[in-house]
């Protein structure tokens, strides 16, 4: 497949990942931040390959994982009234909140919807003018701008049963959060090439000027993972920090200006917090004043006594700051499974213990024995 092979050529990959340990002069620690590259790097080895240079630790990067216990109990307590319904992208269905989860909901007669666009959302919503509509909106600034269009597309329609329930999420502060916390022992960082696409890389400057950490933007792919890692190795063997694009053909410095300014219309910056991480100063986005006629917050007054607990064996917040190894979690494969989760990190497609749970079933039988 073109643009898909090309980066997963064995022998290139095995050429790669021995020029990294050969440049490498002793074992650096680096973290991946998108829970999609930790799959990838699961599922191709490419940790092992590298093993004596870099030790790779898993990042916050899965939206899914982040989204706030409490965001899940407000989407349950809409997806019961009886004329609303709950739209959402399917990986939200099964991430429990504190009393069960999405799908518990639709068993049990709520109208809640898969959909594969924000604006299939506003379009049922117009179809359907007798029911309240919402749309259950998570992610990073990757998710965003397509949520922002919706919005607009709402007010285009003059539709007034169309609501968001928010809860979008911005790398950068998350990253500045992590090498603020004590004890961070990260050298560099690969950064989300996706997110960069839309956001580009400027807002990474100041955190490698604060923290002297480079910063390389990264892609999915095997290869795009070994060359980022590359790229990071050779600035800390010379002692440099700087951001640097190694995912060329999808970031540029200045993002994508349309769909920033898109997002910029709808959305503005705001404190958030973050599943097992806790508030993240300027860690979010929120919709702004001008947009109050769309935010779910402020429609559903039933909204305002939901408060969640997150269950208290699950150590979903070292996780995501790369503490802790998933196998390490005292219930991993056992009281946590992808079939029968206590946290969103065994549920998502992006999340690092269920990526465990899929490429590394011999270490989580070791952490079980
Ligand atoms: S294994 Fe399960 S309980 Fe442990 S941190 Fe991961 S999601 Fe939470």
């Amino acid at each position: 497949m073109k643009f898909v092979d090309e980066y997963r050529d064995p022998a290139t990959i095995t050429a790669l990942a021995r020029r990294i340990c050969a440049e490498a002069s002793r074992r650096w620690t680096l973290m991946e931040v998108c829970g999609g590259q930790t799959h990838a790097i699961l599922a191709s080895g490419l940790d092992a390959m590298i093993e004596s240079a870099v030790e790779l630790l898993h990042g916050p990067g899965c939206p899914v994982c982040v989204t706030p216990i409490e965001t899940l109990d407000r989407a349950l307590a809409l997806a019961t009234l009886p004329d609303v319904t709950l739209c959402s992208f399917g990986d939200m269905l099964r991430v429990p909140g504190s009393r069960g989860d999405l799908f518990g909901a639709r068993a049990r007669g709520a109208d809640v919807r898969v959909v594969y666009s924000p604006l299939d959302a506003v379009r049922f919503a117009a179809a359907h003018p007798e029911r309240r509509v919402v749309f259950l909106a998570v992610g990073f600034e990757t998710t965003v701008p397509p949520v922002a269009a919706a919005a607009r597309f709402a007010r285009m329609r003059e539709l007034e049963n169309f609501f968001l329930l928010t809860s979008h999420v911005r790398v950068p502060p998350a990253l500045e959060a992590i090498l603020s916390a004590p004890g961070m022992r990260i050298d560099a960082f690969l950064a989300a090439g996706h997110v960069c696409t839309i956001m580009g890389t400027a807002e990474y400057e100041p955190i490698v000027a604060r923290h002297r950490v480079p910063i390389v933007a990264t892609g999915f792919e095997p290869l795009d993972i070994l060359e980022g890692v590359l790229l990071a190795i050779r600035q800390l063997e010379r002692g440099a920090a700087r951001v640097e694009i190694q995912y060329r053909r999808a970031v540029r410095p200045e993002g994508n200006p349309a769909a920033r300014a898109l997002v910029d219309e709808v959305f503005e910056i705001a404190d958030r917090p973050w599943r097992g991480i806790g508030v993240v100063p300027g860690g979010g986005l929120a919709l702004r004043e001008s947009w109050r006629a769309v935010d779910a917050e402020r429609a559903f007054a039933e909204l305002a006594s939901v408060s969640a607990q997150e269950p208290p064996e699950c150590r979903a917040g070292d996780v995501l700051r790369g503490v802790l190894r998933p196998p390490q979690c005292p219930v991993f494969g056992s009281r946590c499974t992808p079939e029968s989760p206590l946290g969103a990190p065994m549920v998502s497609s992006e999340g690092a213990c269920a990526a465990y749970y899929r490429y590394r079933p011999v270490e989580a039988l070791e952490a079980l024995t």
